[in-house]
C-alpha cells in the first residue's frame, strides 16, 4: 500500500484514476454521494450500472466514468452495510467494501483512487468507527494502488478520518 491522505471536499472533482461511490444494489443511482457522482458522470452511468447489477453489500463493481473529467477513468460502485446497531456484521461488510474496491482497482491498473466515507450518510454507520475500518482495511490490503485519498464531505467525517489515520499502526 502506498500513501493515504484525508481531504475535505466533493469527490466528483478529485483528479484520480478512479472514484468510488456509495451505491445501492441496483447501481442505478441513489442519494448522497451517489447522486453527485451520477449527476457528474451523466445518464450512461445508470445504464452501465444496471447492466452489471445487482451488487451485494460488501462487494464492488466498476463502470466507465463517462462524463467525469479526466483523469478519472473509472467509477467503482460499492454497497455499504445499513447500520443496524453494530452486531449484524456491519463492520465486516464495510471492511469488505474497501478491500473489494482495491481489488477491482488492481484489476483496472488504477494507481490513484478516491473514496467517500462509505455508509456514513443515509446508511447510518457511526463516523469514527467507519473511519477506523476504512484506514485499517486499506492499510491491511495488498494492492498496487499507490495513493488513496479519503474524501470527507463534512468536518465530522474529516476529523474522524484524520484521527484514524494518525492513530498508531
Ligand atoms: P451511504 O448510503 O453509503 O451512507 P451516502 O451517500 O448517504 O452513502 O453517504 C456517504 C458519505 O458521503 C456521507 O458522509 C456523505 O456526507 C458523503 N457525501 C455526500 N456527497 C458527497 C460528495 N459529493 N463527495 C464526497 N462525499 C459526499
Amino acid at each position: 500500500m502506498g500513501t493515504i491522505e484525508v481531504v475535505l471536499g466533493d469527490i466528483t472533482t478529485e483528479n484520480v484514476d478512479a472514484i468510488v461511490t456509495a451505491a445501492n444494489e441496483s447501481l442505478m443511482g441513489g442519494g448522497g454521494v451517489d447522486r453527485a457522482v451520477h449527476s457528474a458522470a451523466g445518464p450512461q452511468l445508470a445504464e452501465a450500472g444496471a447492466a452489471i447489477a445487482p451488487c451485494e453489500p460488501g462487494d464492488a463493481m466498476a463502470t466507465p466514468a463517462f462524463n467525469l473529467d479526466p483523469p478519472v477513468k473509472h467509477v467503482i460502485h460499492t454497497v455499504g452495510p445499513v447500520w443496524d446497531g453494530g452486531a449484524h456484521g456491519e463492520a465486516e461488510t464495510l471492511s469488505s467494501c474497501y478491500r473489494r474496491c482495491l481489488e477491482v482497482a488492481d484489476e483496472l491498473n488504477v494507481r490513484t483512487i478516491a473514496f467517500p466515507a462509505v455508509a456514513t450518510g443515509i446508511y447510518g454507520f457511526p463516523h469514527r468507527q467507519a473511519a477506523q475500518v476504512a484506514v485499517e482495511t486499506i492499510r491491511a490490503t495488498r494492492t498496487d494502488v499507490e495513493h488513496v485519498r479519503l474524501v470527507a464531505f463534512d468536518q465530522e467525517n474529516y476529523d474522524a478520518l484524520a484521527a484514524a489515520l494518525a492513530a498508531p499502526v
